[in-house]
C-alpha cells in the first residue's frame, strides 16, 4: 500500500476519533439534563454509561495516535498493541458503569419515586439515541476500513449506548401509561446486568489481542495473497503464523524451495514473498521468511533444477572440448571464463523476464507490444519504478546488434508514454542499465529501469 493511503488512513482514524469524543461530550450533557428532569434511575443509568463513552473516546485519541507512531529501535514492532489496551481499559470502564447502574436501579426499585416531566425527558433521550446511532455506524465503518480495533470497540460501545436508551425511552413509556414506578428500577438492573455483558466480551476481545490468539481471517487472507501470486519455485509454505497489532501485522512462514537453488536465487524467493505481502497489508508489515530445502529426492520440481545443472554441465563440457579443439587459435575459444555455477545462475534468471512476457509468471504488467514489455518492479526502489524490457531475450547492453536498433529506440518511446501515464513526465524521472557485474546486473535479459515519483538523488553512488 502506498505510503500516502496509508497518511490519509490514519488521518482519517484520527478526525472520527476526534469526532467521536466531540459528539460524546454532547450527548452526555442531553442525558444529564434529561435525567434532572426526570429524575429516573434508567435515565442515570444511561448517562452514566456515558460518561465512559467520553472517557473511553478520549483513550481511543490516544491510542490512535500512538499506533500511528512507526517502529522504532525500542518498540521495534511497532505501538499498535495499545489500541487492545485501549479496548480492555473500555471494557473495564463498562464493568464498573454497570455496578453504579446496579445500585442505583435496585434503590429505586426498592424505594420507587414519582417521576416528573416524562415527555420532555423521552423526546430528548430520543435525539441523544438518534446521535449515537449515527456515531456508533460511523465509527464501526471507519474502524474497519482503517483497521483499527479501538475505533471500532468504541462504536460498538456506542451502539450498546443506542440500545440502553432505546430500553429507557420504551420503560418510561411505560410507567407513563400505568404509573407503575419501580418498573424503572426493574429496567435500570436489567440495563446494568447487560452492560456487563458488553465489558466483558469487551475485555475478552483485548485480551485474545494482546496475546497473539490465532486470527483465522487473517491467516486465511495470507494464504489466499500467496496463493494467487505463487511462484514456480515455491514448493509449499508451512508454519505460517500471523498477529495484528493495530495496524501493524507480523508474518513469519517456512517457504519450501528446490534443493539446487544458489543462496541468492532462495534470497530472491524470500524478498518475492515479502514484497507481496508488503503490497497486501501495507509498507509496515514485517515479514519473517525462514527457507527451507525441500525434502523429498523425487520431487519433481528438484528434478527439474537438477536435470537443468546437469544439461548445463554437459554444456560446458563441450565448451572445453571446442576449446581444446581449438588450441591452435585462441581467439575462438569462448570468452567467457566465469565459474560455471555463475553462468547457470544467469541463465535461470534470464529466462524469469521471458515467463513475465509469456505470462507464465505473474507481474504487474503496465505496457505491452510485439516488440517489449513493461511492468512494475517487485522491489520498487522509488514510488514509481518499471522494467521496460526488449520481448526479445538479450542479456546486455554488450550483446546489442544492429537489428536490434529498432527494438532499443522503441524503449524509450515507451518510457516516454509510460513517464506521462505514471504522472512523472514533468517532475522529472530517471532510465537506467545495467550491465555486468560493476553495475550489480542480477537479471541477465536486457532491462531498462525507470524510476521516478520522488527526488532520485545524485546519479551514481559517492565513493
Ligand atoms: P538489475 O539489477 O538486473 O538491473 O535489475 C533486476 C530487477 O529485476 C531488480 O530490480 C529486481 O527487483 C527485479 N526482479 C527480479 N525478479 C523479478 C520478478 O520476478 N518480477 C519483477 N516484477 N521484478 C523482478
Amino acid at each position: 500500500m502506498p505510503l500516502s493511503a496509508e497518511n490519509a488512513r490514519i488521518r482519517l482514524r484520527i478526525r472520527t476519533g476526534a469526532l467521536s469524543l466531540t459528539a460524546a461530550a454532547g450527548i452526555l450533557g442531553l442525558k444529564f439534563l434529561t435525567y434532572r428532569l426526570t429524575g429516573s434511575s434508567a435515565v442515570l443509568s444511561d448517562a452514566l454509561e456515558s460518561i465512559i463513552n467520553v472517557v473511553a473516546a478520549a483513550f481511543v485519541m490516544l491510542s490512535v495516535w500512538l499506533s500511528a507512531k512507526p517502529p522504532d529501535s525500542s518498540h521495534p514492532y511497532g505501538h499498535g498493541k495499545i489500541e487492545y489496551f485501549s479496548a480492555g481499559f473500555e471494557g473495564a470502564l463498562i464493568i464498573l458503569a454497570a455496578a453504579g447502574i446496579f445500585r442505583a436501579g435496585l434503590a429505586s426499585l426498592l424505594r420507587p419515586r414519582p417521576l416528573p416531566h416524562l415527555d420532555t425527558g423521552m423526546l430528548l433521550l430520543v435525539a441523544a439515541a438518534a446521535a449515537n446511532l449515527a456515531l456508533g455506524l460511523l465509527l464501526i465503518r471507519v474502524g474497519r476500513r482503517t483497521a483499527s480495533p479501538a475505533l471500532e470497540a468504541d462504536g460498538r460501545h456506542i451502539l450498546t449506548d443506542v440500545y440502553t436508551s432505546a430500553g429507557v425511552i420504551v420503560s418510561l413509556a411505560v410507567v407513563r401509561l400505568t404509573g407503575k414506578l419501580w418498573i424503572d428500577g426493574a429496567v435500570a438492573c436489567l440495563l446494568g446486568v447487560y452492560i456487563l455483558a458488553a465489558g466483558i466480551r469487551l475485555i475478552s476481545q483485548a485480551y485474545c489481542g494482546l496475546m497473539d490468539a490465532s486470527n483465522p481471517e487473517l491467516l486465511a487472507s495470507i494464504s489466499a495473497v500467496l496463493r494467487e501470486h505463487r511462484r514456480e519455485n515455491w514448493i509449499d509454505i508451512h508454519q505460517l503464523r500471523a498477529w495484528r497489532a493495530g495496524d501493524n501485522v507480523n508474518i513469519d512462514l517456512h517457504l519450501v524451495l528446490p534443493r539446487d537453488l544458489t543462496l541468492s536465487q532462495a534470497h530472491a524467493e524470500a524478498l518475492a514473498v515479502e514484497t507481496i505481502l508488503k503490497e497486501k497489508f501495507g509498507q509496515q508489515t514485517t515479514v519473517l521468511v525462514h527457507t527451507d530445502p525441500c525434502p523429498d529426492p523425487s520431487c519433481t520440481l528438484c528434478n527439474l533444477h537438477k536435470w537443468n545443472r546437469e544439461t548445463l554441465t554437459m554444456a560446458s563440457e563441450d565448451k572445453k572440448r571446442l576449446a581444446k579443439q581449438c588450441n591452435s587459435c585462441q581467439s575462438k575459444q569462448p570468452r567467457n571464463n566465469e565459474p560455471e555455477t555463475e553462468t547457470r545462475r544467469k541463465q535461470e534468471m534470464a529466462t524469469i523476464f521471458t515467463k513475465i512476457i509469456n505470462g507464465e509468471i505473474k507481474a504487474d504488467i503496465v505496457y505491452q507490444d510485439d516488440q517489449v514489455t513493461a511492468f512494475r518492479d517487485i522491489n520498487p526502489q522509488a514510488p514509481v519504478h518499471i522494467l521496460i524490457v526488449p520481448n526479445k531475450e538479450i542479456p546486455t547492453v554488450n550483446d546489442v546488434t544492429e537489428e536490434d536498433e529498432q527494438t532499443i529506440g522503441h524503449m524509450f518511446t515507451v518510457a516516454r508514454i509510460l513517464a506521462e501515464k505514471e504522472g512523472v513526465a514533468e517532475s522529472g524521472y530517471r532510465l537506467l542499465v545495467n550491465c555486468n557485474r560493476d553495475a550489480n546486473q542480477e537479471v541477465f535479459h536486457l532491462h531498462m529501469h525507470m524510476f521516478g515519483g520522488r527526488p532520485l538523488g545524485p546519479m551514481l553512488m559517492r565513493q
